[in-house]
């Protein structure tokens, strides 16, 4: 006997209606693709489930990658028997002998109402049928049990499972829309992006980068960290800015102390150019209240003015701790933390305003036509398709 299902319980369906048939449909899709390189799985979705049937593959693998979809609440590695007594017991005294533990508890829900015995009957029965099999020095505990088995008594086929894993939550990527991600090679970014999408948002990300000051390293790093936040969305597009002569022309223009301040306007205009061209409905990024200069709020005023888009920044109130301890957990933290040269950094004023006013910002702006050589930034970018869909794109080459 094996596992040979995947029961799968869908997250905060607060939702009715219209948009319940939406969020299951995106996670059907979402889920299907996250699960692409299975080839054999197969898939029935029910109202209020979806079973993924494992005809072989690795259960393991499958399940690691299932924990990356959003919209998934809970799943459960399950035995489909037919609504038996008989086989029931069967598979969950090979579940019980299968997992470590001493106590157990079983838990049934009875679907099928037809069924001639009640919820707790057949708990009491299959617990009687794993004491008279098993070989282990094992106790009922219904409180704490080590190991639980639930039962959930359908009409046709019947699902034996122990215990409930917890899945990404949050929302399918996509059902609300697209964002465009600010991302540098820091800690702060790819975790905004992560939050971002877990709110059920799409993101494609935006890149700054100022060869030959910032080098290939840099920007490896950063399509490193894509492949990271691939695992929650299988196919990421990358818009590499060449922002070298825009950066050498702003502190050609502007005093050292509001250089930032500058450079991050231009940053917010180029993204909101791209954000309109590729339809995404915010920009979201990694700033973070008070961290360094060019994010105290007076800094953020005098910078998002700007640009009338809606500015997502989901890390904005966390400490530096969580925010590590978040890149950790989702696997950026490694590849962010090696050494690299940021546009931001190799130009860092050493005296940066962190009360800048945007009425100096546009005294020095007004000094030189900067439009048009955003608009170069924002015609030259180079796009990249991480994922999924990237070996297509690579063919296309060839
Ligand atoms: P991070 O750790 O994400 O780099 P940070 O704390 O170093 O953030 P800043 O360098 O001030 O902060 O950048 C703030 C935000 O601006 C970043 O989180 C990112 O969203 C965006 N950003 C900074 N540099 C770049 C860049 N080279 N390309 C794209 N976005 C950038
Ligand atoms: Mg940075």
């Amino acid at each position: 006997m094996e596992y040979n299902h995947i029961l799968v319980r869908f997250g905060e369906l607060t939702t009715k209606g219209k948009n319940r048939k939406t969020f299951i449909q995106k996670l059907f899709q979402n889920t299907k693709e996250a699960l692409l390189r299975f080839e054999h799985l197969t898939y029935e979705l029910t109202y209020d489930r979806l079973y993924i049937l494992l005809n072989g593959e690795d259960q393991k693998e499958v399940t690691e990658a299932l924990k990356h979809v959003f919209g998934i609440l809970s799943f459960s590695l399950a035995i489909k028997v037919p609504t038996e007594l008989e086989a029931i017991k069967e598979a969950a005294s090979f579940l019980v002998e299968k997992t470590e533990g001493q106590t157990f508890k079983i838990d049934t829900k009875r679907n099928d109402k037809n069924f001639p015995m009640t919820s707790p009957e057949i708990s009491r029965s299959v617990a009687g049928y794993i004491f008279h099999h098993t070989q282990k020095d094992l106790s009922v505990d219904v409180h704490h049990p080590d190991i639980r088995i639930r039962i959930e008594l359908r009409q046709k086929d019947s699902y034996v499972m122990n215990d409930v894993i917890h899945g990404a939550g949050g929302y399918p990527v996509g059902i609300g829309g697209k964002a465009l991600l600010m991302l540098s090679g820091g800690i702060d970014s790819p975790v905004a992006g992560y939050l971002t999408m877990k709110r059920g948002v799409e993101i494609e990300c935006i890149h700054f980068a100022s060869p030959p000051y910032t080098s290939d390293r840099a920007r490896e790093k950063v399509l490193e960290l894509v492949g990271k936040l691939n695992a929650y969305q299988p196919t990421i597009r990358v818009h590499v800015i060449p922002f070298t002569d825009l950066q050498l022309a702003i502190y050609e223009h502007t005093p050292e102390s509001y250089a930032m301040t500058v450079m991050r306007r231009m940053m917010y205009r180029i993204a909101q150019r791209v954000a309109e061209q590729e339809n995404c409905l915010a920009i979201s990024n990694g700033e973070s209240i008070g961290q360094v200069a060019s994010q105290t709020l007076d800094s953020m005023k005098a910078i998002n003015c700007v640009i009338d888009m809606p500015v997502i920044r989901p890390v904005v109130c966390m400490d530096k701790i969580e925010i590590m301890e978040l890149a950790r957990q989702i696997g950026t933290y490694d590849i962010s933390i090696r050494p690299y040269e940021d546009c931001c950094t190799i130009f860092t004023p050493k005296q940066p305003a962190t009360k800048p006013r945007r009425e100096k910002c546009e005294t020095y702006e007004q000094g030189w036509d900067f439009n048009q050589m955003v608009e170069d930034c924002v015609a030259a970018r180079e796009t990249l398709i991480i994922g999924l869909d990237a070996v297509d794109e690579n063919a296309d080459l060839f």
